[in-house]
């Protein structure tokens, strides 16, 4: 009778959480994704607390919004994240600032020293560098070489063994220069050596850099939260730059890095040339880690399109021209990324979105987020459901790939 009983409650319960299998499945699945793209299992975990919170709240809607809602919490918890509430420091033209770049060896500190030179630059700072890696052989000749090639003034030496000292004049023969950024290229080897780290500590004391970088592989995976502890006690780390984030790098360890620094990501690298550093936008930075569409990326691998949307036309308003091609043909009109729905109310789908497209804000239009707020607001305003706003900008994403492979074809032709 017991056992009775217990059968035909679990039998009474699966039927009743059917949904909150669904939803746990899904929750999984978000914390796979996660952990697979290196975001550390603390963090994890408190994200996925938050969210059950949330689901057993009373504040979501039935059906599929439910999922979309659900992301949502997820995107706005790892923004808050990396979120740091205050920017980083930014050096001024007028006066002399000291930068230092620090980071386990290989992560690419060398590398991104010249790209961050170069990047200032172009933006008309005088940057000048200084090597104050006396530890790798060939360190200098690296610097060197991209310093040569991105036409940056340099400072390094063959003989000095000191980095303390010779950190202290690079820094003190740019300042008489008409240099506006003295970027200083720092050593520590794979290992985070306490000498090594305590030497850093040095070097930071005797050049007192009013901003330090901490340079983050975006491979290094569960290992970030213990180095951003490891250099957070020697130096005053005030910003962080992630590297090799082409290709499939998700660069979860960030969340670690800003978490312990209280420091923001300020740029992304990705790529070896001297060219490619980007600065981080959190957005793009939170879709690549969750595996959602990357407007960012996309927009940069897009030149054509980039041209059409400094020319005022965002593929919203690319959407929004199919949109009215399709409306103008009737039922059976198309527009890519959307179901192949011939239906007349497939056509009064087409109707309302044209109308919430109708209420975005020329931002939006643009390309600015959507806050689910905001879709309320536009939903509300058509009298229509806040499901359907979601499911036009769903498509909008779709539209996007398919636009992109589009583009991507007649690239390749
Ligand atoms: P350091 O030891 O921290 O100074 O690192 P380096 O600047 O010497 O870089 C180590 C290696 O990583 C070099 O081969 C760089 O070309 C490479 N590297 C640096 N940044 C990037 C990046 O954003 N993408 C890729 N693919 N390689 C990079
Ligand atoms: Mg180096």
């Amino acid at each position: 009778e017991k056992l009775w009983s217990i059968l035909s409650n679990k039998v009474k319960e699966s039927n009743k959480i059917t949904e909150e299998k669904v939803l746990e499945d899904w929750i999984a699945g978000i914390i796979r994704v996660l952990l697979q793209s290196d975001v550390d299992f603390k963090i994890v975990r408190e994200i996925e607390r938050k969210i059950k919170t949330l689901i057993k709240s009373d504040d979501l809607e039935s059906g599929r919004n439910k999922f979309i809602i659900l992301h949502q919490a997820i995107f706005s918890e790892i923004c808050k994240i990396l979120d740091v509430g205050r920017p980083s420091f930014i050096p001024k033209k007028r006066k002399p600032s000291v930068v230092m770049f620090v980071g386990l060896q290989g992560c690419g500190k060398t590398t991104t020293c010249t790209k961050y030179a170069y990047y200032h630059a172009r933006k008309g700072w005088k940057p000048a560098l200084v090597c104050a890696d006396t530890f790798r052989a060939g360190a200098f000749d690296q610097l060197k070489h991209d310093a040569l090639k991105a036409r940056i003034p340099f400072y390094g030496s063959y003989t000095e063994s000191d980095p303390v000292k010779l950190a202290v004049q690079g820094v003190a023969n740019f300042k008489k220069k008409n240099v506006n950024l003295i970027i200083v290229d720092t050593r520590v080897c794979h290992k985070q050596d306490a000498s090594l780290l305590e030497e850093l500590h040095q070097v930071s004391e005797a050049i007192q850099p009013d901003l330090v970088i901490f340079v983050m592989d975006s491979r290094i995976g569960q290992a970030a939260s213990n180095q951003a502890q490891a250099f957070k006690r020697s130096v005053e780390v005030g910003a962080v730059i992630v590297t090799k984030m082409e290709g499939h790098a998700k660069g979860g360890g960030a969340l670690s890095i800003v978490k312990a620094t209280k420091s923001p990501v300020i740029f992304i690298g990705f790529g070896e040339q001297m060219d490619a550093l980007k600065e981080f936008d959190l957005k793009s930075f939170v879709s690549r880690l969750l595996g959602m569409f990357d407007w960012y990326g996309f927009m940069h691998r897009q030149p054509e399109l980039l041209e059409k949307v400094s020319e005022g036309e965002s593929t919203f308003r690319i959407m929004y021209e199919h949109l009215q091609n399709a409306l103008k043909i009737g039922p059976g009109g198309q527009i890519p990324g959307f179901s192949k729905d011939h239906s007349k109310e497939s056509e009064t789908k087409l109707k309302h979105y044209k109308a919430f497209m109708d209420s975005m804000t020329n931002g939006e239009l643009d390309g600015e987020f959507l806050s689910l707020a905001r879709m309320n607001r536009i939903a509300m305003g058509c009298g229509c459901q806040l499901s359907e706003v979601i499911e036009m900008v769903e498509g909008y994403y779709q539209f996007c790939k398919e636009m992109m492979s589009m583009f991507g074809d007649a690239a390749r032709h």
